[in-house]
């Protein structure tokens, strides 16, 4: 049996974990959820959490995904002590575990070609097998090595697997996990094809475990997809004599339809998130809900900090957790309903420039500032204020059909006419000034309020519905935009 560590920590004041991210994609949702469950842990230990980039797979290891993932965890304020620390600068280290590996005997040099690997495969399949190496080059002679090496052959490094070998671990979510070496594929690949006098490139479930030994990782905490690769890098951890951290495998996050999450399930990477509205703090608050809860199992809102605090793996679920999409925007719509004006404005901006509004804040902050009270309350992610916000910023919208509709009814016309007309000898500053206004025109007219604030809404929104009307006027008047509106509108009811 492999030593399998105690659920209780031994040595809760000294804890090092770490997010391990291949930069073969953009940071997707549960690595950064992965992230957050690590990082919990170690803020609640008072421990370190260690970023390293595992880019050993050189071709499908790119700088800009290491940049995306190292802007998303610096987005989501998982900051991390130490690192990042680059697999592909460490290479010398992994050999030369290899090398310890072949001397001691739980490693060896294996001459099998791809083509009859391809040959045991189909062999095993066409009986119903299930694929395996049949460690065939196992225990071969100096001779048979040599024999096979002058064919020309370049070997892999394989590291062996006793099929009766029993894996036991308790992990800090799933508890007791027992695996058989027999499940585990044969003797497994630790090092690429290189000559017999060379160790090639060593591959990841080698370079995991002399990393999290390097690096003195007490507890590594990573996906459920992890546990066949727990299995078998606890046998690693056995034959190099290293002593064996906590594992703690998280529930995958599953699609609202309960099934793996994957690209086709639409947003799936970090920034996609950022460039739909959410917040930063509304999506780490929502990951720490997926898969696990705290003790107060009422509060669904807080910070990194607040969770950090009561985080525990007692608390994290087995079973997969379901997106939940709905959960996402109403805790987005509390943040956003809670920011501070002037840092909701901030936040706006470019998403704004994004709807293509040109801001120019040196002159218009006070304004933009206004817009943002005026809105914020109804936002439940950032980027709906786009097309909220388009009949303050866009001089050249068009009226919609049910507004054009309203402007053509019979009435509307003399009420935009007597309202222009009073509006050319009105200081309109306040809220007041333009309810006034209404009532100036309303009485003059002989109509009833609702006509005028309907007519208004249309003629000055384009639309007839949208945020507070008054408010709305106030905004538009500043710019010069109500007057201009009115009288387009006022064309438009009077070709009806
Ligand atoms: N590099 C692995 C991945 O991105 C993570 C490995 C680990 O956490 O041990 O899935």
């Amino acid at each position: 049996m492999v030593n399998a560590p105690s659920v209780e920590l031994l040595n809760p004041m000294s804890v090092r974990v770490r997010i391990a991210p291949s930069p073969t994609g953009n940071l997707h949702i549960g690595t950064a959820r992965t992230a957050v469950f690590n990082w919990l842990f170690a803020h609640h230990h008072g421990g370190q959490f260690i970023l390293r980039i595992e880019d050993t797979d050189i071709e499908r290891s790119r700088p800009e995904f290491t940049q995306n993932i190292l802007d998303g965890l610096t987005w989501l304020g998982l900051s991390w002590d130490e690192g990042p620390f680059y697999q592909s600068k460490r290479m010398d280290l992994y050999k030369t575990a290899v090398q310890k590996l072949l001397d001691s005997g739980h490693a060896y040099r294996c001459y099998v070609t791809e083509d009859e690997l391809n040959n045991l495969r189909a062999s095993q399949e066409a009986k119903g097998q299930a694929p395996r190496y049949d460690n065939r080059h196992r225990d071969l002679t100096p001779e048979q090595e040599k024999a096979l090496q002058d064919e020309g052959r370049i070997p892999v490094i394989r590291f062996k697997i006793a099929d009766s070998r029993e894996i036991v671990w308790n992990d800090l979510v799933r508890g007791t996990v027992n695996w058989r070496g027999s499940d585990l594929g044969g003797d497994m690949v630790i090092a690429r094809r290189a000559p017999a006098t060379e160790i090639g490139q060593p591959l990841y479930n080698f370079v995991v475990v002399v990393d999290d030994v390097d690096m003195g990782i007490t507890q590594v905490i990573r996906g459920e997809d992890h546990v066949a690769n727990t299995a078998k890098q606890l046998l690693i951890y056995e034959a190099l004599g290293d002593s064996v951290p906590d594992f703690a495998h998280t529930p995958l996050i599953l699609s609202p339809a309960g099934k793996k999450l994957s690209k086709r399930d639409g947003v799936t990477s970090i920034f996609d998130f950022k460039d739909m509205g959410y917040l930063p703090e509304a999506m780490v608050n929502y990951m720490t809900l997926l898969g696990w809860s705290p003790p107060d199992s009422t509060q669904e809102q807080f910070t990194l900090d607040e969770a950090a605090k009561v985080f525990s793996f007692e608390r994290v679920n087995k079973a997969g957790a379901k997106f939940d999409w709905d959960k996402l925007n109403w805790l987005n719509s509390q943040y956003i309903h809670n920011l501070d004006n002037a840092d909701l404005t901030d936040r706006l901006i470019p998403f704004w420039e994004k709807a293509g509004f040109e801001i120019d804040e040196a002159s218009d902050r006070p304004w933009l500032e206004q817009v943002a009270l005026l809105v914020g309350q109804s936002l439940m992610r950032l980027d709906e204020a786009g097309e909220m916000c388009r009949y303050l910023f866009d001089e050249t919208l068009g009226y919609s059909d049910s507004a054009t509709q309203h402007l053509q009814q019979e009435g509307v016309a003399p009420v935009l006419k007597a309202v222009l007309s009073t509006l050319e000898g009105t200081d309109l500053k306040e809220k007041d000034d333009a309810q006034t206004l209404i009532k100036t025109v309303t009485k003059s007219e002989g109509v009833k309020k609702g006509l005028v604030m309907k007519s208004l809404r249309a003629a000055l929104t384009c639309d007839l519905k949208g945020p507070d009307l008054v408010d709305s006027w106030l905004l538009l008047h500043q710019k010069g935009l109500d007057q201009k509106r009115l009288q387009m509108a006022i064309a438009i009811a009077e070709s009806a």
